[in-house]
């Protein structure tokens, strides 16, 4: 039985969503002689349950994890792939080896007293140890997996894995099906042109890091969100509005088609930083 709150979806023969209620997913696509999976999840103990999942649809090794980026949800159980190569973008690397932007994280996990808090003082941050500019084609158990990277957005390294027979891409935190990504480490200014190549993808489904399975309209849909939410800071800046007035007339603006999104409640905790970004 799959980890209590969790749901594997078969996409196809062989390639699973696995969705966390609340939390983060994760993918898993099986080859003929080895498994990959799409992020290693929050802390040790989630990969665990994930690596305990991963072991009821097969029994193959897990031998490829790819991080579709840094974030410490994503990428905190790479540890408990010790024999695995691990995939991200450079980008991704550099921030999980920077120091200063660990330790920040490492105090927001720590001090949030959720459940795992305590778990994160010992985490091994382990940054991949493959990673790519452009992007790099993997050939996995008859499979194409085109793992692509179109600028930043969401932070600075994020990547997508395409599987362009099957019309899927694992999206990581770019895009959502009808919720707001955190906007703390994002780029504003490249965000809305990477999306537009994200959303260019020839897809039926996309599989985020949080929330449902969502279809390529959902997708256009997460890049609209994003073009509306630059343009409305934009012009506030634009009117001359200070970071508060701004904040405040983006959520007005933006609510009545968006307020019902997931963390759309929480978007005014990091409106004030987008504001610098952009008005930089
Ligand atoms: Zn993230």
């Amino acid at each position: 039985m799959a980890t209590p709150g969790t749901e594997i979806v078969e996409l196809e023969t062989g390639v699973f969503a696995r969705l966390h209620e609340g939390l983060t997913n994760a993918g898993i696509i099986v080859g003929d002689e080895s498994v990959l999976v799409i992020d290693s999840l929050r802390v040790p103990s989630f990969a665990r349950d994930l690596i305990k999942d991963v072991k009821d649809i097969t029994n193959k090794p897990i031998k490829f994890v790819i991080d579709t980026h840094s974030h410490w949800d994503h990428s905190w159980g790479n540890e408990e792939f010790p024999d695995a190569t691990i995939i991200g973008h450079k980008n991704c690397y550099a921030e999980m080896v920077d120091v200063e932007w660990n330790e920040q994280w490492r105090k927001k996990v720590t001090s949030s007293n959720d459940p795992w808090s305590e778990e994160g003082n010992i985490v091994n941050i382990t940054p991949p140890n493959m990673t790519f500019e452009t992007s790099m084609q993997m050939y996995f158990g008859g499979r194409e997996l085109d793992l692509k990277y179109f600028g930043k957005a969401h932070t600075s390294g994020d990547i997508y894995i395409h599987l362009p027979n099957e019309k899927i891409v694992f999206t990581g935190d770019v895009a959502q099906d009808g919720g707001v990504p955190y906007l703390g480490d994002c780029y504003p200014v490249d965000w809305p042109e990477t999306d537009n190549k994200l959303a260019a993808l020839p897809i039926e489904r996309f599989v985020s890091g949080h929330g449902p399975i969502g279809n390529h309209q959902a997708l256009q849909g997460a890049r609209d969100f994003i073009h509306n939410l630059v343009n409305s800071v934009k012009s506030a800046i634009a009117d001359g509005q200070n970071a508060t007035q701004a904040s405040e007339s983006v959520i007005n603006q933006l609510t009545p088609q968006y307020g019902s999104w997931r963390s759309f409640d929480r978007i005014g905790e990091n409106l004030p930083s987008v504001y610098e970004k952009l008005k930089a």
